[in-house]
């Protein structure tokens, strides 16, 4: 039997002692390198993109020639208004990377030592810089697509006599969402959240473009989707693969988020369910990816993320 890839050494090529060694200087140099890759790591004016700047001698500080602004290192990213060091921000994507099914912020908080809501910012930060690139993503070729449901999880109460029936819409929270994945074989993956699994359907067809195969499960609301794409149905209480059509790769993916619901986070629901679903996403997509290689990408993706008008100040605003 072949080895598992989490179990193989080219797994491995990023160590958090490694991380953790590096001085100020040296983290600022590697987020510069990152940061400015695409001009050599020589730094660049963010608001007007002007190569020719001054360095401050006694600050870590640019000026730009043009406009005139005076820049950080990272000025216009995600990061802008950091508070904690860049070895720190370097060190919480490592850790965030390792993390098969997600890292909770308490334990990131725990990782840094630093409060529980700066860890659950700088998670979210993450997340969204990750998720950005699926915005406007457009899938082809052979397409699996299934949904489930996540959060507004009713207690049942203590005394028999009080409980009710929790299948009842009038009975539940309101809060349960579906989260319908749309997977690429062999390539990428779209996850939208929606009420109902065939409130998808629209959204689907605007996001999988024509020519693609399409493979779902039995339920009634994906005839829609004959007309528009050639389809193959799987119906789940005869088989789970059945003559290539399966929906096993979609599965897969819940698989994660539902071990990242209950093994990690605890409780994944309401406005946060998108951001989680689009970091186990990329984590699915990125499996057979080194952990060196996955840090390079958040880091990158975190740099090149302009500041985030959600997550800046979200604590201040909700005093
Ligand atoms: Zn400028």
């Amino acid at each position: 039997m072949s080895q598992h890839f989490l179990l193989s050494a080219a797994a491995r090529s990023l160590s958090l002692a490694q991380v953790a060694r590096m001085s100020d200087q040296e983290a600022r140099e590697a987020f510069r390198a990152i940061r400015w890759a695409d001009n050599g790591g020589e730094p660049y004016c963010p608001r007007c993109g002007c190569v020719a700047v001054y360095a401050y001698t006694s600050r870590p500080l640019w000026k730009c020639k043009g406009c005139d602004h005076q820049f950080t290192i990272t000025s216009g990213t995600i990061f802008a208004s950091r508070k904690l060091s860049i070895r720190d921000h370097l060190l919480a994507i490592a850790i965030f990377v390792n993390g098969a099914k997600g890292h909770s912020a308490l334990q990131l908080s725990r990782d840094l030592n630093v409060q529980y809501k700066t860890a659950f910012i700088l998670a979210h930060k993450l997340r969204e810089a990750l998720g950005a690139k699926r915005k406007h993503r457009k899938l082809s070729g052979e397409i699996e697509i299934d949904g489930a449901y996540f959060g507004g999880y009713v207690k049942p109460r203590n005394y028999r006599e009080n409980r009710r029936d929790r299948r009842l819409a009038v009975n539940q929270s309101g809060k349960r969402r579906v989260v319908v994945i749309m997977r690429e074989r062999n390539g990428r993956s779209l996850p939208c959240i929606f009420k109902s699994e065939d409130a998808s359907v629209p959204t689907i067809k605007s996001r999988v473009l024509p020519g693609s195969t399409i493979y779902a499960d039995e339920a009634s609301h994906w005839d829609r989707l004959h007309a528009r794409y050639p389809t193959k149905r799987i119906n789940h209480s005869f088989a789970y693969s059945d003559a290539g059509a399966c929906t096993n790769q979609a599965e897969s993916f819940f698989s994660r988020l539902r071990r990242a619901e209950i093994g990690t986070h605890h409780h994944i629901c309401g406005p946060y369910l998108t951001a989680y679903a689009d970091e186990m996403a990329w984590r699915e997509d990125n499996r057979r990816v080194s952990n060196g290689e996955l840090y390079l990408i958040a880091a990158q993706a975190a740099a090149q993320q302009p500041v985030s008008r959600r997550w800046k100040g979200y604590w201040q605003r909700r005093q």
